[in-house]
């Protein structure tokens, strides 16, 4: 990743393939992010900071009330930067409740936000995301709103001032190509390439990968490629004090 010039990574909470028992388990992997991977990446030149959340996929087992109440002192740590990911998987009342203490927590203390949509009912779950950042007067400028395909971006785009995510990941979610097409659809601004890796088959060159079909398509000049890729995340990154990647 270093070689293929990638400079920072933003690692949020994710879900492990299986879920964690009990609170300690999410306290072990919060500080196994914050204390090892960042001093892993570093040996190679990247910074590395980390977003704390509940997951979705955990948010409707009984112990997620105390995984929320359990996050407050890691979200004071020095390379958290925020809450993530969030939202929903299931979309059930339960997710909705976690959902929205979690953005109260980052709402509270001024920090960015990850928002997760759903494999299935994708457009449901980021219409009932985009009430909810609603109603709970989030500041939008401070929240990627994640995993956009060809049927959510627009709706993002028009009815929220986020960040429109696309995550290349090409088991679930998109490809490299989907992702720079819908961007020859609608434009650069707000947009944002990420990648997933996890325990599914992943791509830590995504973000390089989609800047290469960028230049390929022939339709993009140089700085739309480097807009998508460095400098709308710096942008949205640099709104948090916490992180300190240098522009250039
Ligand atoms: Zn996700």
């Amino acid at each position: 990743m270093s070689i293929a010039g990638i400079r920072a990574i933003v690692e949020p909470s994710f879900w492990a393939g299986t879920d964690k028992r009990a609170v300690a388990c999410f306290e072990d992997y919060w500080e196994h992010m914050i204390s090892f991977e960042t001093a892993r990446a570093k040996k190679y030149g990247i910074d590395h900071y980390v977003m704390i959340s509940c997951n979705p996929k955990e948010a409707r087992n009984a112990i997620a009330f105390d995984v929320v109440e359990a996050m407050v002192p890691y979200l004071d740590r020095e390379s958290v930067l925020g809450v993530g990911e969030i939202g929903f998987d299931e979309i059930t009342d339960q997710e909705e409740e976690i959902f929205r203490l979690q953005l109260r927590m980052a709402i509270e203390r001024d920090l960015l936000v990850i928002i997760h949509s759903p494999h299935h009912n994708k457009l449901k779950g980021i219409e009932r995301s985009i009430e909810i950042i609603k109603e709970e007067n989030a500041p939008e400028e401070k929240i990627i709103l994640d995993h956009n395909t060809e049927e959510t971006i627009e709706l993002t785009l028009r009815e929220t001032q986020c960040m429109a995510g696309m995550t290349v990941y090409y088991v679930t979610k998109l490809s490299a190509e989907r992702a720079v097409n819908m961007m020859t659809r609608y434009g650069t601004d707000r947009m944002i390439i990420n990648g997933s890796a996890d325990w599914g088959y992943s791509d830590p060159l995504a973000v390089p990968r989609s800047a290469m079909v960028m230049r390929k398509s022939g339709f993009f000049t140089e700085d739309e490629v480097k807009k998508v890729t460095f400098d709308n995340p710096y942008n949205f990154l640099a709104q948090s004090p916490k992180f300190k990647l240098q522009r250039s």
